[in-house]
């Protein structure tokens, strides 16, 4: 904050780094800790763990319009992800996503009418003939449809198996991302990774 005011005094980050430098050193003469303006090493999260996250190390990069630092962060699973310090302080992170991937599979959890874990698997009914669910042959046509909270939602007829397939598909996308947002909403992060 206060190099952000210097810088934007006019100063050049030359000036402002020199400046930063004395004070610096300065309060170290006096016998205080160094205050942290040195960017990029505000808070020191190297090993601390986060649920199932490990901090690993800082980046130089940001989230545009973010200030805090941004962590490479390791997964018990393996997987890395990147996650800004405040919200890894904050508890805002338990995983890479994994946790709730499993939370969800081991609940049978129903929001508005709707199975989630139905909703979020690629399971194919044994009786569908098309080889994609919700693609079925009606007439001389592909018909396409998609149930979701409780209501059928006819996605139109097509001629082509694959554009039946592809309207399907599309339709799938939109119903994931709305059950992954009511999965968020319900499934709040807990301290217990
Ligand atoms: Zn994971």
């Amino acid at each position: 904050m206060w190099r952000q005011r210097l810088l934007e005094r006019g100063l050049s980050p030359r000036t402002v780094e020199v400046y930063v430098t004395d004070v610096n050193a300065l309060l170290k003469w006096a016998g205080h800790r160094e205050l942290c303006f040195t960017q990029g090493r505000a808070v020191d999260l190297s090993g601390r763990r986060f649920g199932r996250l490990t901090a690993v190390e800082p980046l130089a990069e940001r989230i545009p319009g973010q200030r805090s630092v941004l962590w490479r962060c390791r997964c018990d699973c393996g997987k890395e992800i990147k996650a800004q310090a405040n919200q890894l302080l904050r508890g805002y992170y338990q995983s890479c996503g994994c946790r709730k991937a499993e939370v969800l599979m081991e609940s049978n959890l129903y929001v508005d009418n709707t199975n989630l874990k139905a909703v979020l698997s690629d399971t194919v009914r044994k009786d569908n003939t098309s080889g994609h669910p919700g693609v079925f042959r009606k007439r001389d046509k592909w018909a396409a449809r998609i149930q979701y909270k409780g209501k059928i939602y006819s996605l139109g007829c097509y001629y082509r198996r694959e554009d039946a397939i592809r309207a399907r598909k599309n339709a799938e996308a939109w119903v994931k991302d709305d059950a992954e947002r009511l999965l968020e909403m319900v499934n709040t992060p807990k301290q217990t990774g």
